[in-house]
């Protein structure tokens, strides 16, 4: 016979997403578990930009994200832990084909958050040092957060409240029994719990491939190139531009942080680093778009691999048929926007009598 569960739910990842979640099931009065192979934030959520914003091209993307910004705008009434928010504006370029689809979606979602449709010449005067001749989105209340930060106040909220967080655990197998998930094998012997959920980011292809349950995941490694300016920057805002495929925002000391999806998919599990190559394209197309690329300088450049799935429609979900393994993840480089309405949906599915 099998022991006692010591949890309801047994969370496997203590990124934004296992944190966030953690601090969800713990207020709803769940006896609830978080184990973590190092410490809390030590995963792609360290390396992540922290871009809150609500406008995504997908409808469903842009409903978690609408409900997700409530919490981090006021993060402490909703956590009880305080967290910056940076608030820079956010601007999103549209590629000319989803222009229409684009506009439409920014008519449904403006009477909820304050968003505005801008033609060109509009963009330009309010940000003299961008180029465009196309239009943008303009999310005045856009901006920033420090993703590990927002995932560690999550743990201690969580702790209070009477989760467990086991650091420094490294979760080596699923326990499976009467055709359910009970439990994990860890580098520190046996948790069981009614319910697992799997919030491995980029490590949950392999893992799930290593239990042979099926999923259509994958990883892309994205990089990062930090820029500074010899003058002041003056006001810039985040943006994503899905033109140019970059996206960035203002960064301490008069910098800048800009992405890219390098569109390498070969997982490495262990640290990477920004290639110089791909430092060059940043800097080719960036340069399309501001004009102070070529007056910046590169300070440097990191990487991390992030989970993606088709469409960045990511999975919340249970994915055995005794609903006793749940996963969340897949939301393609875009995940800690979303993560306290994920951690919502998916608290609702495991408290689902
Ligand atoms: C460079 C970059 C920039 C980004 N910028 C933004 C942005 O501006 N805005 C935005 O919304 N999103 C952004 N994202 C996406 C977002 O940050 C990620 O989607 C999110 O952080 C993923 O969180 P997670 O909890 O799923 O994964 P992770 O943070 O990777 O957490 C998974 C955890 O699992 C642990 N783990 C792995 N294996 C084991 C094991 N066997 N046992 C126990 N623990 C294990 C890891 O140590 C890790 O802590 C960015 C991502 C990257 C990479």
């Amino acid at each position: 016979m099998l022991p006692k569960p010591q949890y309801d739910v047994l969370i496997i990842g203590g990124g934004i997403i296992g944190t966030a979640a953690l601090h969800t099931l713990a207020r709803r009065g769940l006896r609830v578990g978080l184990a973590e192979r190092g410490v809390l934030a030590q995963g792609c959520t360290a390396y992540s930009g922290g871009i809150v914003r609500v406008f995504h091209t997908d409808p469903h993307l842009s409903e978690l994200a609408a409900a997700s910004y409530p919490v981090y705008r006021d993060f402490e009434a909703h956590v009880g832990e305080s967290c910056s928010f940076t608030q820079t504006g956010f601007l999103y370029f549209p590629t000319a084909g989803a222009e229409l689809a684009a506009r439409e979606q920014v008519a449904q979602l403006a009477p909820r958050v304050h968003m505005e449709w801008w033609e060109a010449e509009q963009v330009r005067t309010a940000y003299p040092h961008v180029r465009t001749d196309s239009p943008a989105i303009h999310e005045p209340g856009g901006g920033y957060m420090i993703p590990s930060e927002v995932a560690r106040a999550f743990g201690r909220s969580a702790r209070r409240l009477g989760a467990c967080i086991h650091e420094g655990t490294v979760v080596n197998k699923l326990v499976r029994a009467g055709g359910r998930y009970v439990g994990v094998e860890t580098s520190h012997g046996v948790l069981f719990a009614d319910r697992v959920v799997v919030a491995l980011g980029p490590n949950t292809p392999l893992f799930l491939d290593q239990h042979q349950v099926p999923h259509a995941l994958w990883t892309q490694r994205i990089q990062v190139d930090i820029r500074k300016s010899s003058t002041p920057r003056g006001a810039h805002p985040a943006w994503i531009d899905d033109v140019n495929d970059l996206n960035g925002r203002p960064h301490e000391d008069d910098g800048f942080l800009i992405g890219y999806p390098t569109h390498d998919r070969r997982f490495h599990d262990g640290p990477v680093h920004g290639i110089s190559s791909h430092s060059s394209v940043i800097d080719a197309i960036g340069s399309s778009r501001f004009n102070w690329l070529q007056t910046t300088e590169r300070q440097g450049s990191y990487a991390s691999f992030d989970c993606y799935s088709d469409g960045g429609l990511g999975v919340a979900d249970f994915v055995d048929d005794a609903r006793s393994l749940a996963v969340v993840t897949g939301f393609s480089g875009g995940a800690f926007k979303l993560a306290p309405e994920l951690a919502r949906r998916i608290s609702n599915l495991l408290t689902e009598k």
